[in-house]
């Protein structure tokens, strides 16, 4: 090797020092951060740190001069390596402790902690490195039993006879070959795959840090212990930790733990062994590193002889809720700024403190898994029939709703459900979508359970039974199924919540509305501080059941008389509806979608259901079936729905412009004007919005006329069709604003069903064929394309026009990224994600901001 290369390579093996050159990039977060704990003065250990380059070359087989390393330590001491990633989180393989102990030490330390403590400290080293380092047979020495010097003799002999060599004791030799074995086992495969996992880009460096024992084992106070001053699961100020004096440690020794290096748990042996002193000290370290390093800390330390070692700093273990806590505090305490306070939540944890949640800490007895469709856990007894789930809930039982999937006539049963569980469905599916809006846990697609709903059975994956009336509990947000009741934490709306969000709000550039159908579901946006409704989904309004008869009254009529009297029926509650809608929203823009389904998705599909129509309409059942029948499409999701229908019966979206009219007049007497968004669904040609927008003006003209006043109101286009995003152009002259709905585009573009592809999607996702499910994330690449075009065009037909999206997408911050870099003004999301939705696009802008 040149000499330059090997120069460069000894600077590799460095002395942590308060300015030696070392930085998470070169030698990872945790030599970083002993470093910034050797500045501030706190006794920690001597440490060595060899940079990533150094352990790469190292795997490669490349070792640096080991002599050297030790060189830089009292001789005879003990050593430990352990990991150093340039994240902590992303973890590395196990600290190597003891380094050194050989049968020289074993007389030393023998003298000094008793010649048991001392057997038990070598014992171990010596399984250890068996194991880990020279990697022989792990069984042969974890069965050895006994203690004292017996195990100990015990464990050389097999060390011998399994390595065919005697143990080494050359300290070098030993360091050595943990280097080597720890560099390698970075390199392996499954390590890195599980780094990725966690976020860690492919080419991940691994440091490692040599550092002396401080063992604790001196004639005063001595043991050793971790400590933080804030609790992990709620992030409010608690001082948790755990400590071993040596007289506890001494049973620890003999026990064979050693290393005196405890786990990280908070939990364990209390504190108040620790002397008040020492424990001062060690709060004014954390309190300290808090301070100076900017974030709450754990410590690792040990006492020997009544002084303190601070032997590693940790940021503390955080849930969501305690991270967003924390860094509320820590910017409340001038500590942080509010911008850096705002980057330190993770967007997608914060879900979990909007929803009830299982406690991470329960035991989980998984019975099923399915797609994680809507965020939240909640426990309660199989139904499997929504009018079972109402009489459940009117006994005060909270139920869980099991359906292979839910269509229209499910959502009375969902409202009175604390979950829903399907067979069938992806993230879009009717159950996902209402789930999300209701903010009810939702897991579908579970097809590998079965679903024996006409032997009332539920069979979990494994193969157990469960009953109608057995618990179970749904948990939306992993997507599993689990039996029983775990142990759940409650949704933690506090004031830290609302200070955090207002933080976010205040940098956030791109709008964020809510998708809400329901007075409850608007209430939720505003609650979530919405800043209006993008999509009111006005079939789910037909849903109730003093409405679901007229509305299928107006799909049988004959003749436009019969349609124009059930169409009157229905007048009076969709003015309700928006009266409603636009007084909880307060004067906050309302868009109101017309009607998008097919209508004999409002027409009954059992027995039952037809023998109640044909008795509400006074007809043979078998003329209500025939005609059900012929009202079936092929392909429905391609057929009459949309606007289609408000081409080919324009008395529906005639009846619905006026309620919002009539609505938009009565609203606004009382407060601000009421200035309605109505949205034409599945538009694909510029002919169809012309005319539809022909008769809903006419409908403003004559409500205005009958009233005497004015309003105005405004009138815009779903592009949800590709040939809506390619002829955005023209379609904008007639519209006011385009909302992508990117559901139904991404269905449309990848020529693949919403409702089925729950199917096989994982199957994709697990090969490879999508990096995500596209109806999760958007499809930046293909649905993304066309979306560019769409907004391009869009604003080179209409300079003016607003732009949108309102699919599920909405809510998923990798696609908010995306709207935001296409120029897009506002996402709408269910109501529970809106928070989420604001948190990433305020990351977003800030990232800008900092560059
Ligand atoms: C869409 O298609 O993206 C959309 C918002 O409409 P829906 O999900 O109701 O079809
Ligand atoms: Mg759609």
């Amino acid at each position: 090797m040149p000499d330059t290369l090997r120069q460069n390579q000894d600077r590799d093996v460095t002395l942590i020092t308060p300015t030696a050159p070392i930085s998470a990039p070169t030698h990872g977060g945790r030599a970083k951060c002993l470093q910034r704990l050797v500045r501030l003065d706190l006794p920690v250990p001597r440490t060595v740190a060899l940079s990533f380059g150094t352990v790469h070359r190292i795997a490669a087989g490349e070792m640096p001069d080991v002599r050297k390393i030790l060189a830089q330590f009292p001789v005879g001491v003990l050593l430990c390596v352990r990991p150093s990633s340039e994240d902590p989180d992303w973890g590395g393989p196990g600290s190597v402790l003891n380094i050194g102990m050989n049968d020289a030490a074993f007389v030393d330390l023998s003298d000094s902690i008793g010649a048991e403590a001392a057997s038990a400290l070598y014992t171990r080293f010596v399984q250890a490195y068996a194991i880990h380092v020279a990697r022989l047979d792990p069984d042969v020495f974890e069965e050895i039993a006994g203690s004292g010097q017996e195990a100990l003799s015990e464990v050389l002999r097999c060390y011998e006879e399994e390595a065919e060599e005697p143990f080494p004791q050359d300290p070098a030799v030993q360091l050595a070959e943990v280097l080597r074995s720890m560099a390698r086992a970075w390199e392996g495969t499954t390590a890195r795959l599980l780094r990725q996992a966690k976020g860690a880009p492919v080419d991940a460096g691994l440091g490692l840090i040599v550092q002396e024992m401080a063992l604790g084992l001196g004639l005063g106070e001595r043991g050793s212990g971790v400590l933080q001053l804030v609790n992990s699961d709620t992030g409010l100020r608690q001082i948790t930790g755990r400590y071993l004096s040596q007289s506890q440690g001494r049973e620890a020794l003999e026990s064979g733990e050693a290393a005196l290096y405890m786990e990280r748990d908070p939990r364990g042996p209390s504190l108040e062994e620790l002397e008040p002193e020492a424990f001062e000290t060690l709060k004014h370290y954390v309190a300290l590193m808090r301070e100076k390093l900017r974030a709450e800390m754990q410590i690792e330390f040990t006492i020997e002889n009544g002084r303190v070692h601070i032997l590693d700093g940790v940021r503390v273990k955080r849930s969501p809720r305690a991270a967003l806590r924390i860094a509320v505090r820590l910017a409340e305490d001038g500590i942080i700024s509010r911008q850096e306070a705002v980057m330190r939540v993770e967007p997608r944890g914060l879900s979990e403190l909007l929803h009830r949640q299982i406690d991470p800490e329960a035991e989980r007895d998984v019975i099923g898994r399915g797609v994680a469709a809507s965020p939240g856990a909640a426990t309660g007894r199989i139904v499997f029939s929504s009018s079972e789930a109402q009489a459940s809930a009117a006994r005060g039982e909270p139920c869980i709703l099991v359906r292979r999937e839910t269509s229209p006539e499910d959502v009375r049963g969902m409202h009175a459900a604390a979950a829903v569980l399907t067979e069938r469905g992806g993230m879009t599916s009717h159950a996902a979508v209402i789930g999300r809006g209701l903010g009810l846990p939702c897991v579908v697609g579970a097809a590998r359970m079965g679903f024996r709903l006409h032997d009332k059975l539920l069979l979990a994956e494994d193969g157990r039974r469960f009953r109608e009336g057995d618990t179970i509990t749904v948990d939306g947000t992993s997507g599993q199924v689990l039996a029983g009741a775990p142990r759940m934490i409650e949704a933690a709306l506090d004031d830290a919540f609302h200070i955090f969000m207002s933080w976010a709000d205040a940098e956030r550039d791109i709008g964020i509305r809510a998708n809400a159908d329901t007075p409850a579901d608007a209430t939720t946006a505003r609650n979530f501080a919405a800043q209006g409704i993008g999509l009111c989904r006005t079939e789910h309004m037909f849903f109730e059941a003093d409405r679901i008869t007229p509305m299928r009254e107006m799909i049988f009529a004959d003749c436009p008389k019969d349609r124009e009297a059930a169409l009157a029926r229905l007048l009076p509650m969709q003015r309700a509806d928006f009266i409603e809608l636009f007084r909880i929203m307060e004067g906050m823009p309302v868009c109101i979608r017309l009607f998008d389904p097919p209508l004999h998705e409002f027409l009954p599909s059992d027995r039952a259901g037809l023998r109640d129509l044909a008795e509400a309409l006074d007809l043979p059942v078998s003329d209500v079936t025939r005609r059900v029948e012929s009202m079936g499409e092929y392909n429905p999701m391609l057929g009459m729905r949309g606007v289609r229908l408000g081409i080919a019966v324009p008395e529906i979206y005639e009846m619905q412009a006026r309620a919002i009219f009539e609505a938009t007049l009565e609203a606004s007497k009382e407060g601000a004007p009421v200035v309605p968004e109505i949205m034409l669904p599945l538009v694909s040609a510029c002919r169809e919005v012309e005319l539809v927008r022909t008769r809903i003006d006419a409908v403003a003209a004559a409500v205005r006329n009958e009233r005497g006043r004015e309003f105005d109101y405004s009138l815009g286009v779903m592009v949800e069709t590709p040939r809506a995003c390619l002829r955005a152009d023209e379609i904008a002259q007639h519209a006011h604003f385009l909302s992508f709905g990117t559901n139904d585009l991404t269905q449309m573009t990848y020529g693949l069903s919403r409702d089925d592809a729950g199917r096989f999607m994982s199957h994709y996702v697990q090969q490879g064929v999508f990096a995500e499910d596209p109806f999760h994330r958007l499809d930046a690449d293909g649905v993304g394309e066309l979306i560019r075009i769409g907004v391009e065009r869009g604003r080179r037909g209409n300079g003016g026009v607003m732009l949108s999206i309102c699919g599920e997408h909405g809510g998923d911050p990798d696609s908010i990224a995306f709207c935001r870099s296409a120029g897009i003004d506002y996402v709408s999301c269910s109501p529970f994600r809106v928070p989420v939705a604001r948190l990433a696009a305020a990351q977003l802008a800030i990232k800008d901001k900092i560059g």
